[in-house]
């Protein structure tokens, strides 16, 4: 049952970016960086949208503010329909474009200087998209609390952040800051990302003014808006005080002010592994909606019902699971693999995914040890397909396998066994977050950082793991005091040791494609395979 309905999610959430079918000319335009997009550096942007509930209609303008890096005169802004763009202005001037779905091309009168700080300020209206199964097929949410009041969040990932907003949909190139004012009718709050710095009225409507001083990927900005009660706290961190605030419904204030304990746990399990939370300026915030919850960043969006497990229900199956809430958990371990370190191509969506289900495991580490965080990764195999490679197909907006989650802690999971010092593993998970603080990166990048830092060429490794789908066999048999062992189903070069318990003794063996053989003392009594490296093994009887 339970296997069940996270291969149900699972495939609900490939729905919306993962699913095979062919790719088409708007797939290029979302998901590589086009001419239009190439010649000019995103700096700021300043988001305002006015929210109608009742009609279910947006309306407002996003001023994009760039520098030229090459010289050029049409820029690309993406904006999903039934959205469509009103009007855009450069300098006080209305702009002419042309539109190719989603992609929109705007003509730039001024002539493009390189080095040059300019703005262009994108209007636009409609109805739009509705989320058929958030977060996994985004959109806006319109929903009401149990007093039926509006009840109101947006989500994105993979869909892309035009589906609500126009802006340069890529992820390569993050805005460094950002300002969010939205508009709802009075007795609503909207909680954006970042700090509030103030609320201005007009009649029947109210203005919150966000700011977000850090780079933010697209898919991480968001609106909440609802009947929010607030509640918060100080956490004193690795980086200083850190604000933690709490926004949920009136009638949930009770339970969120228990469940949200686990907040300072969290906070002091990933600062641990991973570092500093990379946000401080911004502070960290928990927004509750109507959804199951996703990773919006310094607002990281909450929906699992202030129950411990993923909805109640232990993923792992061993029991861990269900001493920590998932999504409070999972969502926030994102601050640092998905919001401070992002990927650049969503083909490499396992750097997000891969060390944050990871990450579950750490936290149980941190609070209950080494071995209940093996025995939680462990146990998520039984989420993994082995259907096709984690790393999708790069430039069509396209990510891998779903396996990118739990095969993926599980990758790393076993990389941890072959370094065999857990301090510098620790050390390598704090750097990646110091080395691509901030940043947009390739798969490349990461392999090649924990590589050098390592020691170890894991070329072959990541091949492996990443870009197959099925895991190495491990084949081994038993001849008195000898151990005939290979790997069959590797890429090229594999050869990754792995520990063998024989006769209740650990040795290490070193397999590769052609049988190898190692002579113990005594006749192999019994022989069993580390179940902390994730291979699949297979013990051949020979006919004598
Ligand atoms: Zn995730």
């Amino acid at each position: 049952m339970k296997k069940k309905i996270w291969i149900i999610l699972l495939t609900l959430g490939l729905q919306g970016f993962g699913q095979e079918r062919a790719f088409t000319e708007q797939d290029t335009l979302r998901g590589s960086i086009t001419p239009q997009r190439a010649w000019w550096d995103l700096n700021f942007y300043h988001l305002k949208v006015q929210v109608d509930p009742d009609e279910k209609f947006i309306s407002g303008s996003n001023t994009v503010r760039y520098t030229v890096l090459t010289e050029a005169q049409e820029l690309q802004i993406d904006l999903q329909p039934p959205l469509v763009i009103d009007k855009v202005i450069q300098d006080g001037k209305t702009l002419n474009f042309r539109s190719n779905g989603n992609a929109h091309f705007i003509d730039l009168i001024k002539p493009q200087q390189i080095g040059e700080i300019n703005e262009v300020t994108v209007h636009y209206s409609g109805h739009p998209r509705e989320a058929k199964n958030a977060p996994w097929d985004g959109g806006f949410s319109w929903k009401r609390d149990g007093a039926g009041k509006p009840f109101i969040a947006t989500s994105c990932q993979g869909l892309g952040a035009s589906v609500w907003w126009p802006n340069k949909d890529h992820m390569y190139d993050e805005v460094d800051s950002m300002a969010i004012s939205v508009t709802v009718p009075k007795g609503l709050m909207d909680v954006s990302n970042g700090k509030l710095r103030k609320m201005e009225d007009h009649g029947e409507i109210r203005t919150y003014h966000w700011y977000v001083s850090n780079p933010i990927n697209n898919y991480g900005a968001n609106l909440n808006i609802g009947d929010y009660q607030h509640f918060g706290e100080t956490y004193h961190g690795e980086k200083g005080d850190l604000p933690l605030d709490y926004y949920v419904l009136k009638e949930h204030l009770e339970q969120a002010k228990i469940q949200f304990k686990q907040t300072r746990k969290m906070m002091e399990a990933f600062e641990h592994w991973f570092g500093p939370y990379p946000f401080y300026e911004d502070g960290f915030k928990l927004v509750e909606v109507p959804y199951l919850g996703m990773e919006h960043q310094s607002s990281v969006t909450y929906g699992n019902g202030f129950k411990n497990g993923y909805l109640g229900r232990d993923l792992s199956g061993t029991g861990w699971g269900l001493t920590f809430d998932f999504i409070l958990i999972h969502e926030s371990a994102h601050e640092w693999f998905a919001n401070n370190i992002t990927y650049r191509d969503i083909a490499d969506m396992w750097i997000h995914e891969s060390f944050t289900s990871y990450a579950e495991g750490l936290y149980l580490d941190y609070h209950y040890g080494k071995n209940a965080a093996a025995e939680y990764t462990i146990g998520t195999r039984a989420n993994i397909n082995n259907d096709r490679p984690i790393i999708g197909p790069y430039d069509v907006n396209r990510s891998g396998s779903g396996d990118m989650y739990y095969k993926g802690a599980n990758m790393l999971h076993t990389l941890r066994q072959l370094l065999e010092d857990d301090e510098k593993w620790r050390s390598i998970l704090r750097g990646l977050n110091e080395e691509f603080y901030h940043r947009t990166v390739s798969t490349q990048q990461i392999e090649n950082y924990i590589s050098k830092r390592s020691k170890i060429d894991l070329t072959a490794f990541f091949n492996q793991y990443l870009r197959t789908a099925p895991i190495p066999m491990l084949q081994y048999e038993v001849d008195g005091k000898q151990v005939r062992f290979r790997y069959t189903d590797i890429v090229d070069d594999f050869d990754m040791p792995v520990k063998i318990k024989v006769n209740q003794n650990w040795h290490w063996i070193y397999p590769m494609a052609d049988w190898k053989t190692k002579v113990f003392d005594k006749e192999v009594g019994s022989i069993e395979i580390d179940k902390n490296f994730y291979i699949a093994s297979q013990k051949l009887v020979r006919n004598h």
